[in-house]
């Protein structure tokens, strides 16, 4: 017989939007399971080691933490863990970060989830989903034993592909419209580097340089950012792009092990045009090369490059943003960085959340409705994290008064400590 199980608010997606929702949903009171397909929770920041959550502060000096609630609990998980003390500026552009490990993020994240009681379900793929009249009744999951089903009320996609939206027959569009996307990168750990080794983004860019004008093939970025991880000798270096559909496995193929190639590049360039980086080696690449962008979900209302750059105010207010935009349009190709109006924060309404076509479905984190210009700064994992929280909180207020108010939801954030 097919296994079938019931919560109030399911949640696709186990990275810093899922668990922001799941946990935002749980401390509702509504009964809460959490879907995710890895063996653990964090999304990119522990299966593609980002290794950085951005987005809880804004860029202002001195700066401002915008990202309470959930995110402020994971924060203080990070903290009796001893990985977090406050936050952090980059070398060369000085913007605002908070240093993560990926296995204290795991075991953080664990914390998070299961003190706030959410039904955690590893090892789990959402693979399709039983809809009548414009609501989706169930999902339909599969683990090794085969396929199960989990019926909820409301339902919440962080799943950063907008995968629930688009099994559900919710409207989301594919990258830029035009279907251009952001590049992808695999994030490059490297250890033996001792303190003294010069790892600034501009040192790494000159030997990079070098390496190629010395023939070192299957290099891309010069310029990139380079992160010194605390309490190691280690190095990570977020160079190695690639262009990809992030939605479909033979592209996927092709870019892995091209990156891959890329990694082992990098690592004899670094050994033989930098000093101090002679013995060091590859400690891990990924698990999975970053995916910066495939779907987007149409929301309600699309968030745009001006209302981030104009740092706008907006009454439906659930979250806020103020990481800088920053575009990946080219691979291989420099970053390129927007300011926020006096290094201040946006608004992020309600109406970016809902999902258009589908009645009770939420959207959080990387997926929520925006256009390029906006997308490049709220995809960030502080800012996932709030907008996970909203729309683990709209999701349970809609299924205690099957209507959505905006005070209700803002209201609710605000008994659990989000900043709105
Ligand atoms: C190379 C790179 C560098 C970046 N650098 C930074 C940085 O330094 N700091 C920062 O804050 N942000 C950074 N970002 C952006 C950020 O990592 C993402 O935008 C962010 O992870 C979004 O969070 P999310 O929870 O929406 O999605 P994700 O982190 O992608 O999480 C989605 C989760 O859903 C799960 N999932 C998907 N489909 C299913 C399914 N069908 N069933 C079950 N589970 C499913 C996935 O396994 C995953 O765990 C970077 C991104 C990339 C790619």
């Amino acid at each position: 017989m097919k296994r079938k199980y019931s919560y109030d608010v399911a949640v696709v997606g186990g990275g810093a939007a899922g668990v922001g929702a799941a946990v935002g949903a749980a401390q509702t009171g509504a009964r809460t399971v959490l879907v995710e397909k890895n063996p653990y929770f964090g999304g990119i920041a522990t299966h593609g080691s980002v290794l950085t959550y951005c987005g809880f502060f804004t860029q202002a000096d001195p700066t401002e933490q915008i990202v309470g609630g959930v995110g402020q609990q994971v924060l203080t998980h990070l903290s009796k863990l001893g990985m977090y003390d406050g936050p952090r500026r980059t070398a060369r552009t000085g913007t605002v970060i908070v240093l993560l490990d990926p296995e204290v993020t795991k075991i953080a994240l664990d914390r998070c989830v299961t003190e706030a009681k959410v039904e955690p379900l590893l090892h789990a793929q959402v693979i399709g989903a039983e809809v009548t009249n414009g609501k989706i009744e169930a999902i339909e999951c599969v683990d090794h034993s085969g396929r199960f089903t989990i019926e909820a009320s409301a339902f919440v996609d962080a799943s950063g592909e907008a995968n629930l939206t688009a099994l559900s027959g919710g409207d989301f569009v594919f990258g830029d419209d035009k279907g251009h996307l952001q590049s992808a990168t695999l994030m490059i750990r490297i250890g033996g580097v001792p303190p003294e080794a010069n790892a600034h983004p501009i040192t790494i860019q000159e030997a990079v340089v070098k390496a190629k004008k010395a023939g070192i093939p299957n290099l891309t970025k010069e310029l990139g950012t380079i992160v010194r991880m605390p309490g190691s000798h280690d190095v990570l270096a977020i160079l190695a792009d690639e262009e990809v559909n992030g939605l479909e496995s033979t592209s996927l193929t092709s870019a892995e092990i091209s990156a891959r190639k890329q990694a082992w590049a990098y690592l004899e360039s670094f050994r033989r045009f930098l000093p101090g980086f002679e013995n060091s080696y590859l400690v891990q690449t990924g698990p999975q090369i970053g995916i910066r962008e495939t779907r987007h979900i149409r929301g309600e209302y699309t968030l745009s490059g001006d209302d981030v750059l104009q740092a706008k105010r907006q009454e439906d207010s659930v979250a806020r943003g103020g990481w800088p935009v920053e575009l990946h349009p080219v691979p291989g190709e420099p970053n390129e960085w927007h300011s926020i109006k006096d290094n201040s924060y946006y608004d992020i309404p309600l109406r970016s959340l809902k999902v258009q076509g589908v009645r009770n479905l939420w959207a959080a984190g990387r997926i929520i409705s925006c256009d390029p210009i906006a997308f490049a700064s709220v995809r960030v994992m502080g800012t996932a994290f709030a907008t996970g929280h909203a729309a683990g909180v709209a999701a349970s207020v809609e299924l205690n008064n099957g209507e959505v108010s905006v005070k209700a939801v803002q209201s609710e954030l605000r008994r659990q400590d989000a900043i709105i």
